[in-house]
């Protein structure tokens, strides 16, 4: 791929900001270049007095093992949500190019180009939740430089077909794929990181927030050629990974029976609770879901969602979503959670 045609100019010719720690790699040393406090951080918690790895080299060593993949083709976000921002900051200039998103789906595409006031086309999805290949590949033009991809989907729940995913793929190569996983830990179907050497073009977001129960520490994957990596390493703001949640994450990637057991619980009590659903006649619909959540329909959606907040239940009302018209979004929790949530439904449809 010629990514130079397709990164604004600014952006591919940047000099990117120097930081101390880039110059010197060993971590014993007398370090007097980044202005830090010598002394500590106060007594009652460790040391964070000093800035952290910018590059964050060992939580992506992890990563790397993980998900089977090279350091050089992983990039680290403040959430996902930096990672959207970056991506179209580096391809999108204002009032020029155009992103295509496919609603329903994650609100966070939309806001992110707002923000940079990028042109935003909206295919929607088919009535089945998938994709719409056909208005997808009409709708590009040669001002598109991203196409979302939110895969299993949120708020339907639902995976996308793998066919029509490569179709978008062979077809779209002038600009940037982006498939967005961060509820892939959940769904029975493979990354599409695994495909990262054949199309240059793609990039596969993750997360931490979900599956890995760390949304409080805010991190965020990208994986990507090395050339787009190191173009958004080359953005982003130097230590924009805190050194705790560097710290965390990595003592939290060690532990792979506790995300695994988290996922089976999970999965477990998604089916309990479609089980229960489904015996609800004023429930019309629990949509298919390959992630820890369900999109149901049911009979007055909106009071049901109203009179749930009273009751200290708090889900998350979809229906004045495109094609999710009386519905709501329900995160599995845990057994009692659910348990409770079930009762006060019954409760209001008695
Ligand atoms: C929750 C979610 C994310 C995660 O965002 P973070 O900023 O990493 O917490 C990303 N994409 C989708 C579709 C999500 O639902």
């Amino acid at each position: 791929m010629d990514y130079q045609a397709y990164i604004l100019p600014h952006i591919w010719n940047l000099k990117p900001y120097s930081s101390a720690r880039d110059e010197f790699k060993g971590n014993e040393g007398v370090f007097l270049d980044a202005n830090e406090n010598p002394i500590g951080s106060g007594t009652a918690i460790a040391a964070w007095n000093r800035y952290p790895d910018p590059m964050q080299h060992q939580i992506k060593a992890q990563l790397a093992k993980i998900k089977g993949c090279e350091e050089n083709q992983i990039f680290l976000g403040n959430g996902s949500d930096e990672a959207i921002d970056l991506l179209m900051r580096m391809t999108c200039a204002t009032d020029k190019h155009n992103i295509i998103i496919c609603p329903p789906t994650y609100g966070m595409y939309e806001v992110s180009a707002s923000i940079n006031n990028i042109v935003i086309q909206r295919i929607n999805l088919t009535a089945e939740y998938q994709l719409d290949v056909p208005a997808i590949l009409a709708a590009i033009n040669s001002e598109t430089r991203l196409l979302f991809i939110c895969s299993p989907n949120n708020p339907t729940g639902n995976k996308l077909n793998r066919a029509d995913i490569y179709q978008l793929l062979n077809s779209f190569k002038t600009g940037f794929v982006v498939i967005d996983e961060a509820y892939i830990d959940f769904s029975d179907e493979p990354s599409f990181i695994s495909e990262l050497a054949k199309y240059p073009h793609l990039i596969v977001m993750q997360t931490l927030s979900k599956a890995y129960g760390l949304a409080s520490l805010r991190l965020g994957m990208a994986y990507a050629n090395p050339t787009i990596i190191s173009l958004l390493n080359k953005i982003k703001p130097p230590y924009n990974i805190g050194g705790a949640t560097q710290q965390i994450v990595s003592q939290a990637l060690a532990d792979r029976e506790f995300v695994k057991k988290g996922i089976e619980l999970i999965l477990a009590e998604k089916e309990r609770l479609i089980i229960e659903f489904e015996k609800i006649p004023q429930v019309q619909q629990v949509y298919p879901s390959h992630a820890n959540f369900l999109l149901v329909k049911l009979q007055s959606a909106q009071a049901l969602f109203d009179y749930l907040i009273t009751e200290k239940v708090i889900t998350r009302n979809r229906s004045s979503v495109p094609l999710c018209e009386d519905t709501i979004r329900i995160t599995v929790g845990l057994p009692a959670e659910n348990s409770i949530l079930l009762e006060k439904i019954k409760s209001f449809y008695l």
